[in-house]
């Protein structure tokens, strides 16, 4: 559920007509529902019930420090890829001891910052990243708490792309090699176990997948304790998939029932965290747009319209559908089959196709389920700066992220010695 409703045939976030914001902010933007986001993090805290656990928001799906500020003031705990999230979490009033650190490729200016911001545990995918933690807390004289992420070895049932958890992909440690990483973790003076970590994908859309490989996590905590080694946490990632058109995903509550089946049935109730990104912030967010041509012709005919892939590559990187949906009813524009495309030059570049409208030129357009890994993907391709994002508040609504302006994107190039 969200807070993206029609009244008298326009369509508003929470109480502001989407129109509001475009005459007042222009397009394209990106707008958010505080309300919703709230909502979606509290559903997914609500289900684990007096289970110990943690959320720890998953910063690259929508990294505005708006966006970290509402989720932190609601306990939220994060998972960062790298420093530069880290400085958006601290700066966003975050708690870096309810933060964890992932990612295949920590340098080590990073693994020295997350340390001495004290991050409650930073995930290793290799043992190169080990023995470097190690190296970085004896210098600085900081213990490191490590989780090692293994990579179960499960089919996620996603799009390649976003598929994180089979062994051919460059993520996690694989789950047989592990116990033997945790012996070499357990041997250095300034690093200490603090759990385990896994993340099979992203979009899930069944339960199946994760229980496998909670599962065959769970066998590797009991391996570990026969060998004297006690995790404090197990962190199952995130993943959990959201309903773009008619796709059927466990709802949060199903979910985190599913998992915590298995964790009940032991005699210690070891803490979970998990690390949720879209199905905070997906259905959280739409991406608005106007209508600059309409290209009638044959076989298609084009909405051309202010937004493109460089404001959302959803679509051109992963043929995702996303919902598009006039913003304003107009019984009488003449109902139509487009394709939805932007102005950026690529054939690539298309938003949605063959989707029915009843629009004219000029008319504004909402993109739905725009909240996750769509303004954080943006670039500035084609010389386009970047499109603002707006919080909606009931009937308020703030930008809290302006839009980028020409002297912005340029600023950092220089005809020195040319
Ligand atoms: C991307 C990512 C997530 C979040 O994935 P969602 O599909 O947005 O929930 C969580 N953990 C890790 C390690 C990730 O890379």
């Amino acid at each position: 559920m969200d807070h993206f409703n029609y009244r008298h045939q326009r369509l508003y976030a929470e109480d502001v007509a989407l129109e509001t914001i475009a005459n007042t902010v222009g397009t394209p933007c990106y707008v958010y529902s505080r309300a919703t986001l709230e909502r979606h993090w509290r559903v997914v805290d609500d289900a684990f019930g007096d289970y110990p656990h943690r959320i720890c928001y998953s910063v690259k799906a929508n990294s505005n420090l708006a966006v970290l500020r509402t989720l932190a003031k609601l306990g939220s705990g994060f998972d960062i890829v790298s420093g530069g999230e880290l400085e958006r979490v601290l700066r966003a009033g975050g708690d870096p001891q309810q933060t964890v650190f992932s990612g295949v490729g920590k340098t080590e200016s990073e693994i020295r910052f997350a340390l001495e911001s004290g991050v409650s545990c930073i995930n290793i995918e290799s043992k190169g990243e080990l023995d470097r933690i190690g190296r970085c807390a004896a210098e600085l004289g900081i213990t490191a708490r490590i989780a090692v992420r293994v990579n179960p070895d499960v089919d996620p049932v996603t799009h390649p792309y976003i598929a994180t958890g089979l062994q051919e992909t460059k993520f996690g440690v694989p789950i047989a090699g592990a116990v033997e990483l945790y012996q070499r973790a357990s041997q250095h003076p300034q690093i200490e176990i603090s759990g385990v970590a896994c993340h099979i994908g992203s979009q899930l859309t069944d339960v199946g997948p994760y229980t496998e490989a909670v599962d065959r996590v769970l066998a590797l905590v009991d391996q570990l304790q026969d060998a004297g080694i006690l995790l404090q946490h197990v962190d199952l990632g995130g993943g959990l998939g959201i309903r773009y058109r008619d796709e059927q995903p466990p709802s949060p509550a199903a979910y985190v029932e599913a998992l915590l089946a298995r964790f009940k049935q032991r005699d210690t109730h070891i803490p979970i965290s998990i690390e949720p990104g879209r199905v905070i912030v997906g259905n959280a967010g739409i991406l608005l747009t106007r209508v600059e041509y309409l290209k009638h012709g044959k076989p298609k005919n084009f909405a051309i319209v202010d937004a493109a892939m460089n404001d959302l590559l959803r679509p051109a990187l992963y043929q995702a559908w996303q919902e598009i949906v006039a913003v304003e009813i107009e019984p009488d524009a003449p109902t139509r089959t487009y394709d939805v495309v932007g102005p950026v030059c690529e054939t690539a570049d298309s938003l949605g196709s063959n989707r029915e409208l009843a629009i004219r030129a000029g008319a504004l357009l909402a993109i739905r389920s725009a909240g996750a890994y769509g303004a954080v993907m943006s670039s500035n391709y084609n010389t386009r700066p970047r499109a603002p994002e707006v919080l909606v508040n009931g009937a308020r609504y703030s930008v809290v992220r302006r839009r980028e302006t020409i002297d912005d994107v340029l600023r950092n190039e220089t005809l020195e010695g040319v």
